[in-house]
């Protein structure tokens, strides 16, 4: 390993304890910051009866409070434009985005010079250690309107001297004639738009992605590339190596990347974040060891806008590794899926990207799309779980191929589904994030 593996070597290769010590100097100094300009926080401490003086080393941070979505959705509906929790003055913020959530209603996250150098630096540490290099030439075909990694990768790419395309969603052609044109050799994208375009580039130009010369792709925003079945045919259809990158509207746009070891997304903003896992359950932290799974917690350490002490993402991820081939030292994970998404089967806690990955793994007699039908609002379901399976090209009965389905469901995840199996191209396809659930209880049955 040289420097030039890094981007920045010192910090990329730290050991836990200097970056500990690092943390625990700068998450005095942001406290310092929410107790002086933070109404939110000084009324939340208050209520716990936490004081500045209870935070004298990092393991303190256990003591105080969680953030949630919701109480800075509330802070935002009662205090427009950007909420109560807002600790930066107004004529200091310079871009405001906003993430759309689950309930539709966007909330926004505003952010200052200092924040965006921030961001800057963090997604193109994370990107960098994706493989992304000055030569390169980079499609963005992914969100640029309000989006959270949408401008903030603009940036981090531009810092890095790597050439950023701004072509946004909905626009294949235009992706299209980027690589054709001017050589772009790599895309950022989400993994249901990498496979989307795949299909566009067979069906409307009769070509082979492959030929094309996009050889890394970085995808993000959903699980999906981390799902060793998607991933493998990503890589298969593009001729390119598949890492995924993983951040948070709230917190900052790119915070986890893969290295080209593809083990896990390694976390890239050591002295900006700290992070926690904890059990979503009991609320107890989790020691950062391979193999612990649990909710997946930030706290800024430098932060002016929007200081965000004990963040609950709802992202549940699986930590993989804490050494790496690549040299660097902070942890490694992958994204199983959002609280949110999680839907529980007999007692069993089930994401759909993991019901996706076994109906995958049956290819090429499945293409891969599946649907999870839900009759009535989750996450509580109904056993069976009603799966829609594509049949792919191979000939298998598939009257076998359903009964085999369901027999691995049960073997791999603990529960028992009933599939359906119709032929390839009846699920719909999604340009940006794939919908792995319907709603059959919505919309007089017709929901999505
Ligand atoms: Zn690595």
């Amino acid at each position: 390993m040289t420097t030039e593996d890094y981007l920045d070597a010192e910090i990329e290769t730290a050991s836990p304890e200097e970056i500990q010590h690092l943390q625990q100097g700068k998450l005095a100094k942001q406290l310092d910051y929410l107790f002086a300009r933070s109404a939110f926080y000084r009324e939340k401490f208050e209520k716990v009866g936490i004081r500045r003086e209870h935070y004298r080393e990092l393991s303190d941070l256990s003591q105080f409070p969680f953030t949630t979505k919701e109480e800075l959705r509330l802070s935002q509906a009662a205090c427009p434009p950007l909420g109560r929790h807002i600790a930066a003055d107004w004529a200091d913020v310079i871009r405001v985005n906003s993430s759309t959530g689950t309930t539709g209603k966007p909330s926004f996250v505003g952010i200052t010079r200092r924040d965006a150098e921030i961001w800057t630096r963090i997604t193109a540490r994370s990107f960098y250690t994706q493989g992304l290099r000055k030569a390169d030439a980079v499609i963005h075909a992914a969100g640029l309107t309000m989006f959270v990694a949408g401008l903030s990768s603009k940036d981090a790419i531009e810092s890095l001297g790597a050439v950023f395309i701004p072509i946004g969603t909905g626009a294949s052609e235009k992706a299209l004639a980027a690589i054709q044109f001017l050589g772009a050799n790599a895309m950022h994208c989400t993994p249901s738009y990498a496979t989307y375009f795949a299909d566009f580039v067979r069906r409307e130009a009769g070509l082979d992605p492959k030929d094309l010369g996009l050889r890394k792709l970085f995808c993000g925003a959903e699980p999906g590339a981390g799902i060793p079945s998607v991933r493998n045919r990503l890589q298969q259809d593009w001729g390119a190596r598949v890492t995924e990158g993983l951040g948070n509207a709230d917190m900052a746009p790119i915070i986890f990347g893969e290295c080209p070891n593809q083990s896990g997304m390694h976390f890239n903003g050591q002295e900006f974040i700290a992070v926690e896992i904890i059990d979503p359950d009991t609320n107890e932290v989790l020691p950062m060891e391979t193999g612990v799974t649990g909710e997946l917690v930030y706290t800024s350490l430098e932060r002016e806008c929007v200081p965000l002490l004990r963040f609950r993402t709802r992202d549940r991820v699986t930590v993989t590794g804490t050494v790496c081939p690549c040299g660097r030292t902070s942890l490694k994970l992958r994204c199983i899926g959002r609280t949110d998404d999680m839907l529980i089967v007999l007692g069993v806690n089930v994401f759909p990207s993991a019901v996706k990955d076994v109906v995958s793994s049956f290819s090429p007699a499945t293409t891969g799309e599946i649907q999870i039908v839900l009759d009535q609002p989750g996450p509580q379901v109904v056993p069976p779980l009603r799966v829609v399976a594509e049949f792919g090209k191979a000939m298998v009965e598939t009257a076998t191929l359903k009964t085999e389905i369901e027999r691995k469901l049960k073997a791999a995840l603990s529960i028992p589904a009933a599939v359906d199996l119709v032929p390839a191209g009846t699920l719909p396809r999604f340009e940006m994030k794939g919908q792995l659930v319907r709603k059959a209880y919505e919309n007089g049955g017709k929901g999505r």
